[in-house]
């Protein structure tokens, strides 16, 4: 295959030279062309000749120029991108400024078999999202199993034109040993090598980015969720109980919290080892995670304490649903249950409601905590639902970072007074 690496020394070399060309040939264009070509002297076609010659050199000084100015800004947009979403925008916009074409279409591995049509333009808005084909299919495979840019098989061209993506070349996107997806541009101006070194730079620089913005994405993930069991972590539900509560108050509806701890888990630990109490968490974040909407949040607040953040519930559907939990709970089979002193693993559920018990993130905390105290003082294996006066204020208020209170937090700089 042809080597499509960039060459930029002789890329920059090319752009001076054509700068030089076109100074001393310049002074030959404004005369009139031959009349006939059949009388033409040899001079006036020496004279056509280097018109034409000059023509093509301002083409591609144009097109090198083009390439310096744009260049610097695709290389900050692409290396900048904290999203993939961003990464694959900047270059299908840089795509389309260096080589001035109207359609480019970048195809992304969403899982391991699909490629899917994400970013781009020149192509009808229904085709954005669409699987195109698979990994293995054999048009995809002839650009994904190369590195480096080719033109599209007449086969490639077909079948992408079934989507309405107008294709010439096109270059798969690798970083390492990981492959991404493809990049095709359709008719694009300049010659065809200059614009497959183009597009072979950029393709790099796109694997560049997206493999940035992937650690990115794994990490943001990894920030938010809990380690053991998948689910979001504390961090993570006061932000989400923080907005949907100001959506609730600004919308006059509800918003339900459930406070779920397991029961006796102490003796769980005690009775069977660490071990087996992770596993005994997995399995109480599953049986509540299988029973909630998707649209509803499950998060692990700490320990064997977990959260359900019910949006929309009023104080009549959050009980119905937390009583749901604590029965899924205590029928779901767990390794050791019937060494517990109730003969299975259950919860407790503690529920309170907003706006009725509390308008505010801390105040409506304390109503499901007093209301889970309650429920373990009856007996636990049970749910209880706030009863008491509206909660104002609180006097430990959140902190999504950290699992020390504000109390604790206050007492500790008193104490460095
Ligand atoms: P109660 O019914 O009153 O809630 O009793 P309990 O035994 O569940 O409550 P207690 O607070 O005395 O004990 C909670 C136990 O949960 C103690 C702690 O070791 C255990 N625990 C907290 N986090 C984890 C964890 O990540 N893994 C395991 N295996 N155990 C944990
Ligand atoms: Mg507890
Ligand atoms: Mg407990």
């Amino acid at each position: 295959m042809e080597n499509l690496t960039p060459h930029w020394p002789s890329f920059v070399v090319g752009v001076v030279g054509a700068a030089t060309m076109i100074t001393v040939l310049s002074s030959l264009r404004g005369r009139p062309p031959p009349e006939d070509q059949r009388r033409s002297t040899p001079q006036e076609l020496e004279t056509a000749r280097l018109r034409s010659q000059v023509s093509s050199l301002e083409e591609r000084h144009h097109q090198q120029m083009e390439f310096f100015v744009n260049f610097p800004d695709l290389v900050k947009a692409l290396t900048a991108a904290m999203s993939i979403g961003q990464v694959t925008a900047a270059c299908s916009r840089g795509l389309s400024a260096l080589l001035r074409t109207r359609n480019v279409a970048i195809f992304l591995a969403d899982t391991a078999t699909n490629l899917r049509l994400v970013d781009g333009a020149g192509f009808p808005a229904a085709s954005r999202n669409q699987i195109t084909c698979t990994v293995e299919h054999q048009h995809c495979r002839e650009v994904l199993t190369r590195r480096g840019v080719i033109s599209c098989s007449q086969q490639l061209r077909k079948m992408l034109r079934t989507i309405g993506v107008d294709a010439v070349d096109a270059a798969s996107i690798w970083h390492g040993d990981q492959l991404f997806g493809m990049i095709v541009i359709g008719n694009s101006q300049g010659d065809s090598v200059t614009v497959k070194r183009i597009l072979a730079m950029v393709t790099d620089l796109t694997g560049v980015g997206l493999t940035a913005a992937s650690r990115i994405h794994r990490m943001r993930r990894e920030a938010e969720r809990d380690a053991l069991t998948g689910l979001a972590n504390r961090r993570t539900l006061v932000r989400r109980l923080k907005s949907e509560l100001d959506r609730t108050l600004a919308y006059d509806t509800h918003l339900s919290l459930a406070m779920i701890d397991v029961d006796n888990f102490k003796n769980y630990n005690d009775q069977n080892g660490h071990q087996a109490g992770d596993e005994a968490l997995k399995g109480v974040a599953q049986a509540i995670s299988k029973v909630t909407r998707r649209t509803d949040l499950v998060a692990r607040y700490g320990g064997e304490e977990f959260t359900v953040l019910l949006l929309g519930a009023d104080p009549q559907q959050a009980l119905m649903h937390a009583e749901r939990l604590r029965q899924t709970v205590a029928s779901t089979p767990f390794a050791h249950g019937h060494k517990q002193p109730l003969g299975v693993v259950s919860i407790s559920v503690g529920l309170a409601t907003a706006p009725m018990d509390a308008s505010r993130i801390e105040a409506l905390f304390e109503a499901a905590d007093k209301a889970l105290y309650e429920a373990k003082e009856q007996g636990r294996n049970r749910v209880v639902a706030y009863s008491g006066p509206k909660l104002t204020d609180s006097a430990r208020p959140i902190d999504p970072g950290s699992s020390i209170t504000g109390e604790d937090l206050r007492r500790a700089l008193a104490l460095e007074d």
